[in-house]
């Protein structure tokens, strides 16, 4: 007999409460924190989906290896296993550690990118991008047509397009020195990229001699995907999965904050000698010795678990299908959501929940704050609060108006799911009444972290 129910494969042992304020506090905090959600004290929250990134639960099993690690300078034992674990899914030689993932970002482009140059992704993140332009090079998103409409179903949505990175190696091949692909793919939807895909990119890249990197942050879930998906995968483990996909790439940056388990950690994975020795220099610059990096040695022996955890296939059959699950139920309401639901977050159109609001007016920062206020849920804008402010001085929409619930890993529960799916059907049944907002005050870049708003009107639902 199998059973349908998807259970979450774990016990608790350690419980955190967490705190239900009322629908009046809450406006009281919103008002305090002047509508910006990252300014909500996270005791104030109910529900905490801002992020999936070092907010997952570690097991007793990394809690052991926490008290089991050696903290010594140089040439500790976490660090040996550390190295293995990644070596042994990778099969990557020299292993970097780093506090987290932008700092590998960092040190690699450091080294291997100049200015004007180019590196191609299916779709950089907010980091990678950041960490390419202070190169004073081009960070070059190539993900295929499908990507950009939340409607339209596609299994690999998270695919780079290969007939377009072709063009870009035919004309500018000379002036590229890497190329990218991010697993899954999280500016776009948390959307995975097919083997097929990585296979394509890897032997064009081989022909122009260009090294190929994956950004692995979430190549666990990735890996599962292909399992689900793919032709040919069904029969394989994630690890076998996962061991392959690296196989065609020279390299990785990786967050441990994702599928690495962990609350902090990352690290720098490559085959080449002469760059792994340059990005070494640059590491005890700016990290640490490199049998530690950024981490002290508790963090590699959590890490070093972490990584096999996140491969386990009850694990990531819980992780994806619940994520699904929120979906599922968002979508039988009639809710608008980027299709289909992705590895680590669901993702609200509120472009077409709220089309009464125009894009500057902020829509799904509307959504997200009256999320809160209505049920103790936080969720991010990834809209024209994030991306409008163009460095000129003008104000431009962004492409999509985005709300995502991010999961962490390993932490709520389906009865969390079920009320989450109450929380914004009672919010979608409000909808004609949520109004837009009025940034009041803005840093010039990054502004959605710190930037003071205030609802038009003076409420943010008209009576
Ligand atoms: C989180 C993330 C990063 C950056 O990692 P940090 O640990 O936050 O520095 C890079 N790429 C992707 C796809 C990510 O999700």
């Amino acid at each position: 007999m199998e059973f349908q129910t998807i259970i979450e494969p774990f016990r608790i042992k350690t419980v955190e409460p967490i705190r239900q304020l009322n629908r009046e506090e809450r406006i009281e905090a919103l008002r305090n924190a002047h509508y910006n959600l990252f300014r909500v004290k996270a005791e104030d929250i109910l529900i905490d989906l801002l992020t999936d990134s070092g907010t997952g639960a570690m097991s007793s099993e990394q809690w052991a290896g926490v008290m089991r690690a050696d903290e010594s300078y140089a040439g500790a034992r976490s660090f040996y296993r550390f190295r293995d674990a990644v070596r042994k899914i990778t099969g990557f030689k020299h292993v970097l550690p780093t506090h987290q993932g932008r700092a590998a970002e960092h040190i690699l482009f450091g080294a291997a990118v100049s200015a004007g140059q180019i590196v191609p992704n299916n779709t950089h993140f907010d980091t990678t991008r950041a960490n390419i332009e202070a190169q004073s090079a081009e960070a070059r998103d190539l993900p295929i047509a499908e990507a950009l409409h939340p409607e339209v179903e596609h299994p690999f949505k998270g695919n780079l397009d290969v007939a377009a990175l072709a063009d870009t190696l035919e004309s500018e091949g000379g002036n590229v020195p890497m190329v990218f692909v991010t697993v899954t793919n999280n500016s776009g939807g948390g959307q995975p990229v097919s083997m097929a895909n990585i296979r394509a990119v890897s032997e064009l890249c081989r022909h122009h001699g260009i090294p190929l990197f994956l950004d692995a942050c979430r190549f666990a879930e990735n890996s599962w995907f292909i399992k689900q998906r793919e032709e040919g995968y069904g029969d394989k483990t994630p690890l076998e999965i996962a061991k392959e996909m690296f196989s065609y790439a020279d390299g990785c940056t990786m967050s441990a904050k994702k599928d690495g388990l962990t609350n902090i950690g990352g690290f720098l994975a490559l085959n080449d000698d002469d760059l792994a020795h340059d990005c070494r220099d640059q590491l005890i610059l700016t990290e640490g010795f490199p049998t530690y990096g950024g981490l002290a040695g508790h963090d590699l022996e959590a890490v070093a678990l972490g990584l096999f955890e996140a491969l386990d296939e009850a694990y990531l059959r819980y992780r994806v299908r619940s994520v699904a699950y929120f979906g599922d139920k968002l979508m039988a309401a009639g809710i608008p959501i980027v299709r289909p639901p992705g590895g680590h977050a669901i993702y609200i159109d509120a472009k077409a929940m709220l089309p009464h609001i125009p894009p500057l007016e902020f829509p799904a920062w509307a959504l997200s704050v009256v999320l809160y206020a209505e049920g103790g849920v936080r969720s991010v804008e990834i809209g024209s609060v994030m991306f409008g402010h163009q460095p000129d001085g003008s104000e431009k929409p962004a492409p999509m108006e985005l709300v995502r619930l991010a999961f962490p890993r390993r932490v709520y529960t389906q009865s969390h799911v079920d009320y989450l799916c109450e929380v914004v059907a009672h919010v979608n049944d409000l909808r004609s009444r949520i109004r837009g907002l009025v940034i009041v005050e803005a840093p010039p870049t990054l502004r959605h972290f710190t930037a003071k708003l205030k609802p038009l009107g003076g409420a943010l639902l008209a009576s």
